[in-house]
């Protein structure tokens, strides 16, 4: 089923209007080198003009029942639902995984639609007793009103549904910034919501870059709450910003994920966890496998194995379904894997397989790298240190258990980890003891739910989650609500018997 956009340009969509802008830039496909569409460069004066109309569009938006705000939701995830393969076609035309993958990350925006419908009737305070005779005290969620959110290339639809759901569901408007080189599948999640009958205003997208749009959002006194996926450099920038404003902020950033291998593991299967965790999107996700940690009884064992299921991946355009292994987003993605290739070398790893470029037939039209796997190399190496986003494993003997414990939470951040162990007792240690916000015992780095808190720890984050009911917590405001019923005035603390 080939799929085509319909249009050569996108447009910002503000206001429930599609918005030309003169300037654009090419989205280029990263498996054929083609030029798929142009996205628009909006500048601060369109953040601004989305910004005036958000907060008229939130204030009505805000005194629709929750339940009403929800059936938006359901029917956004119904059209989801029927156009699935178009959404998973054009994801992996923009972002080049594999189509099964596309087909995964588009159901999880699924799934997120449903689940945050489901909250419209939920959106649960607490009702607790009062200290004081004939008084009555709860809790409530309040939206903030127009919040900012700004995502990131390698999950173009997941990672926006899991911030513009609960957001519009909690009663707030969105400014949508996409990142430049993914910005279809939020041309398409815009078109879903006009057509599942969203009031015009509470969604807005608006494309451009992250210096111009991006940072016009994170500078705009009305967007009160930025929520932002990406790169640990811009969020720390974004973050000092919203911190001079007391602006609410939301980081997700990077991740160096680790899946370790005890000596009495299922070997087996714990191969088919670092493959696909490791090789999976290119090793381009934020919870990839990059480390594996192994016990250096089963070191030579887990290896040949690896080695070996490696000879298995075919690598290329993503909508051939026979490949299973896409290209790298761009050049520059290219040249960051190159240069650890290097580093990985110089450091005394020892190069098992890959380490290089593809640029035979077909693929010379693309960007693709051979996966990679270092061997011997230590805990404080660059390449077990740093975050690549490539398919590159670097694999770390180990020990004992608890040197793999403080090998995986010696780095700085704190996203995802893995263990493969039989022993119950090592599992319950392993799930206190793994410093990251998520963690998987006998399964790969990746595959989290979207009914689950998605983020990291330590320089991964700071502090928030998306995905999950906590998303919530970004997007509103608890207000404490007292009602004194006892016609006279009762003052707290004091006035009690
Ligand atoms: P990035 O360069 O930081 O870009 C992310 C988004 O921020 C893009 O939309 C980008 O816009 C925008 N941006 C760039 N500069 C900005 C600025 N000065 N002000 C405001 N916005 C700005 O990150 P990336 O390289 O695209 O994404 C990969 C990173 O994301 C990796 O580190 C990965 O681990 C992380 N990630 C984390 C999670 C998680 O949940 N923890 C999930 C996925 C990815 P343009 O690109 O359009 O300029």
């Amino acid at each position: 089923m080939a799929v085509t956009l319909g249009t050569d340009k996108l447009k910002n969509f503000i206001n429930g209007e599609w918005v030309d802008v003169e300037n654009s830039t090419a989205v280029m496909n990263p498996a054929t080198g083609e030029e798929i569409v142009q996205v628009p460069l909006s500048g601060a004066a369109d953040v601004n003009d989305a910004v005036e109309k958000a907060k008229k569009a939130q204030k009505e938006w805000a005194l629709v029942p929750a339940p009403q705000r929800a059936e938006i939701l359901l029917e956004v995830g119904n059209i989801m639902k029927e156009r699935k393969e178009r959404l998973s076609r054009l994801l992996t035309m923009e972002n080049g995984k594999v189509l099964e993958e596309a087909r995964g990350e588009v159901q999880e925006g699924i799934d997120m639609a449903f689940y945050m419908s489901g909250e419209g009737r939920r959106l649960f305070g607490h009702t607790t007793p009062a200290e004081l005779k004939d008084k009555f005290a709860m809790s409530q969620r309040a939206p903030v009103g127009v919040v900012g959110i700004i995502t990131p290339w390698n999950f173009p639809i997941a990672i926006a549904t899991w911030k513009s759901f609960p957001a519009i569901v909690a009663g707030n408007a969105v400014i949508w910034k996409p990142a430049t080189e993914t910005p279809m599948m939020a041309y398409e999640l815009a078109k879903i919501f006009e057509e599942a009958g969203l009031p015009k205003g509470v969604l807005n997208v608006v494309f451009g870059s992250g210096s111009q749009v991006g940072d016009a959002m994170v500078h705009h006194d009305d967007i009160r709450v930025i929520s932002f996926t990406g790169s640990n450099d811009t969020g720390r920038n974004i973050a000092a910003e919203c911190g001079r404003q007391l602006k609410k902020v939301s980081l997700e950033m990077g991740g160096k994920n680790a899946v370790i291998v005890m000596d009495d593991a299922d070997l087996d299967l714990a191969v088919e966890g670092i493959i696909w965790s490791a090789f999976g999107t290119s090793g381009q996700r934020c919870t990839a496998c990059s480390r594996v940690i192994v016990h250096e009884d089963v070191k030579e064992q887990l290896e040949g194995k690896i080695l070996e299921k490696m000879k298995d991946l075919a690598i290329g355009d993503g909508l051939d379904e026979s490949n299973t292994v896409g290209p790298i987003i761009n050049e520059a993605g290219m040249e960051k894997i190159k240069s650890y290739i290097e580093i990985g070398k110089n450091e005394g790893a020892k190069l098992l397989a890959g380490g290089n470029a593809l640029t035979d037939g077909e693929h010379g039209k693309g960007n693709y790298f051979a996966p990679t796997l270092f061997t011997d190399a230590t805990a404080n190496m660059r390449i077990a240190q740093e975050e690549i986003f490539g398919p590159v494993i670097s694999l770390i003997p180990v020990k004992s258990f608890e040197e793999a414990i403080e090998v995986n939470n010696g780095v700085i951040y704190g996203l995802s980890s893995s263990i493969f162990t039989k022993d119950v007792n090592r599992v319950f240690k392993a799930q206190r003891d793994l410093d990251t916000g998520i963690v998987y015992v006998n399964a790969g780095t990746t595959g989290a739910e979207i009914h689950l808190p998605f983020g990291g720890t330590k320089g991964t984050g700071n502090g928030h989650r998306d995905s999950g009911v906590q998303a919530l917590d970004v997007f509103t405001e608890w207000k404490a609500v007292y009602v004194d019923y006892s016609g006279k005035l009762q003052r707290a603390q004091i006035d009690v018997e």
